[in-house]
């Protein structure tokens, strides 16, 4: 039995005119001959009535009386919702379909609500099920824990549980439908002119989602990429294979740039530069300070460490909770608030020189001044002011010609 996944993400199943776009492709890949696993993602966005931020307003949440345990709870409501609708209007269309939520399709994850792990994957039911029928319509982004609690994935966590089902399943490929037609070079909301990426390898989809490129999930694509699956991200109202993932750019047609020294440019704005120096009074103890943060559940980056100080980013919510934490320990911080870190990902950068500088002298050129930057072999980050972020990746857009095939 050939089985396929598509994944359909919140705006893709949001009103019932797309989700007949969405059965078009369900239709193409059951004429095909394929049977197919439907993962849904919850109906729209806010304010839309069942979307996961709509269900999120219903509570005070962090601050309110509910454990992490009944957010979780209260989020798998909106996949579940999605799924039952979708299957009901594919019966409509004469496809034979069931619903399933994620713990009867069989995620095992741990106990870590609103950001659980996927512990294990169960799928004998899903496999019976797909003996009777044509497609199987799973929740996303939810499964259960040992104890039998409902937990999630983390946002975004639908293309995880793609990824998780295509790999256990071993599907003939992952398809990603989501409101853009592809992976592209930069966000389409800060970049106009973002060009759509035929091919990219999963290392660099990988990093380009994890520095914030929220197209498709980090760890969906890492998930993939250990089971050798095949992802496509495509549009949802468009008929054409998007950009497909794949272990490596072969010399083929659909390789469209040789050589390209940057693939995709990522941000994430919200962040906050903390400066510690050390002083007569307060020393400076690295160790004791990156303890302190990790104590308290505040995820660090950017780290650039001296003998006489420190120099970090932190999310921007965080910034008076490490400020007692570290008045707390006597130091005196310094806040650069409103900052935002751009990330350059491109294997093909690797080894060759001149990169860094054209990152320099564009920026400069612009009059956008670098706060931070760091480099890895495949990767470039510029930390800069959160308000000149749509210029600089503009800017470094153009300095790349990422438009340009
Ligand atoms: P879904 O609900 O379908 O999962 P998401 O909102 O999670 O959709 O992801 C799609 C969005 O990701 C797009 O609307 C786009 O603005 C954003 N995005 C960020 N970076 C990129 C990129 N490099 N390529 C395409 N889309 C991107
Ligand atoms: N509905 C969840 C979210 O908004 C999961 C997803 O869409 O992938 O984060
Ligand atoms: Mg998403």
């Amino acid at each position: 039995m050939n089985v396929i996944v598509q994944k359909f993400g919140g705006t893709s199943v949001g009103q019932k005119e797309k989700r007949q776009h969405a059965i078009a492709h369900i239709k193409t890949a059951l004429n095909e001959g394929n049977k197919v696993v439907s993962v849904v993602s919850a109906m729209g966005r806010t304010p839309e009535p069942y979307a996961t931020d709509t269900l999120l307003s219903l509570i005070d949440y962090p601050n309110g009386f509910q454990t992490d345990r009944e957010y979780d709870l209260l989020l798998g409501c909106g996949e579940i919702i999605s799924a039952v609708v979708f299957s009901n209007e594919l019966k409509a269309n004469g496809i034979n379909a069931t619903a399933l939520t994620g713990a009867q399709a069989g995620f095992i994850t741990d106990s870590q609500f609103t950001q659980a792990k996927i512990k294990s994957m169960d799928v004998e039911r899903l496999k019976n099920e797909l003996k009777t029928v044509d497609v199987v319509v799973v929740a996303g982004f939810q499964g259960q824990d040992e104890n039998g609690d409902t937990t999630t994935l983390g946002r975004g966590g639908s293309d995880t549980s793609a990824a998780a089902l295509g790999a256990a399943l071993g599907a003939e490929y992952i398809d990603i439908f989501t409101d853009v037609d592809g992976v592209k070079t930069a966000d389409p909301r800060v970049v106009e002119d973002a060009r759509t990426i035929k091919v990219v390898t999963y290392n660099e989809i990988s990093n380009l989602a994890y520095q914030g490129a929220k197209v498709v999930h980090p760890r969906a694509v890492e998930l993939a990429m250990q089971a050798k699956v095949p992802i496509r991200v495509r549009s949802t109202v468009e008929e054409h294979v998007g950009t497909l993932v794949t272990s490596k750019i072969e010399d083929s047609q659909t390789k469209d740039v040789p050589d390209r020294l940057i693939t995709g440019i990522a941000h994430i704005a919200d962040l906050t530069q903390v400066s510690v120096e050390s002083s007569d009074k307060a020393p400076i103890n690295h160790s004791e300070i990156f303890t302190a943060m990790a104590d308290h559940g505040i995820s660090v980056d950017f780290i650039n460490i001296t003998p006489s100080g420190i120099l970090y980013t932190i999310p921007q919510h965080f910034q008076e909770k490490v400020k007692r934490i570290l008045l707390e320990m006597n130091y005196a911080p310094h806040f650069y608030q409103k900052c935002a870190k751009i990330a350059l990902v491109g294997a093909g950068m690797t080894g060759v020189p001149g990169v860094t500088a054209t990152i320099v002298q564009s920026l400069a050129q612009s009059g956008i001044p670098i706060l931070q930057s760091a480099d890895s072999h495949t990767t470039i980050w510029v930390l800069v002011e959160a308000d000149k972020l749509k210029t600089a990746v503009n800017t470094l857009h153009r300095a790349f010609a990422l438009n340009e095939l």
